[in-house]
């Protein structure tokens, strides 16, 4: 298979499919970021999409993406911007902060510190998003809406000036259901817009909601970012 038309191809289709859910909502092309997720694919892949003019990458494992770094460097000229996405241990948050543009996965009060005293040793600002939690799935992370943990790293993220938190991120439960996807994302606007008002110090204009299945309803729910992997890159190598 010639690997480097079918991203071509991929990719023209998915933008045609980004259009038109703009369109449908409304919105400009210009407010919706595609982020190519490449966790599980070599370096040559980044580097194929960076070609292609994607700006935006995720990779979900500190490790994974470690191992990647030193090809990445020699294979793309202009640098991209590498997000976490993935769930991320707080012993791991010193090296997270080094090796990315942002975290994405921000889910306690504790990250949020550790990353906070890592970025400040790194003389840095990190960028950030909290994760949370709208799906009843155990395995998903997140912060939980309501909850106490939450509302304490609101408290506190004005006085971590070595992080910039600049909105919210969430996956929705796995379901055929479209309308799960729905509620899911709309929760997580309607969260977005209550921070809004009460934590006026705090950035929250981003919200990255979708994934390949369901990132036409995002868009459609006012996401800022889209998450696409499968949809740009067939199946991941490896199952996860
Ligand atoms: C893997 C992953 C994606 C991409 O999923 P696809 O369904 O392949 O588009 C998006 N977001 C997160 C957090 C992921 O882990």
């Amino acid at each position: 298979m010639d690997v480097v038309s079918s991203f071509a191809e991929n990719l023209s289709r998915l933008e045609n499919r980004i259009a038109t859910a703009c369109r449908r909502a409304g919105r400009s092309r210009s407010q919706v970021r595609l982020m190519a997720v490449t966790k599980t694919h070599p370096t040559e892949v980044i580097a194929e999409a960076a070609a292609a003019g994607i700006t935006l990458f995720g990779e979900n494992r500190v490790q994974e993406f470690e191992a990647k770094v030193p090809r990445l460097r020699s294979l793309i000229p202009s640098p991209a911007e590498i997000h976490l996405i993935g769930h991320l241990q707080s012993n791991k948050s010193a090296r997270a902060a080094e090796l990315f543009d942002a975290i994405d996965t921000v889910d306690s009060l504790r990250l949020a510190e550790r990353l906070h005293e890592a970025a400040a040793r790194l003389d840095k600002t990190l960028p950030i998003l909290l994760e949370i939690k709208l799906s009843p799935e155990s395995t998903k992370s997140g912060l939980a809406p309501d909850s106490a943990e939450l509302l304490a790293l609101l408290e506190r993220l004005p006085d971590l000036k070595h992080l910039s938190v600049r909105g919210l991120m969430t996956i929705a439960p796995l379901d055929e259901n479209p309308r799960t996807a729905r509620t899911c994302f709309r929760q997580l606007r309607q969260l977005r817009d209550r921070l809004v008002v009460a934590n006026p110090l705090l950035d929250f204009s981003q919200l990255s909601m979708g994934m390949s299945g369901d990132f036409e309803i995002g868009i459609e729910e006012g996401s800022t970012i889209i998450r696409i992997g499968t949809a740009l890159f067939g199946d991941r190598p490896r199952a996860r």
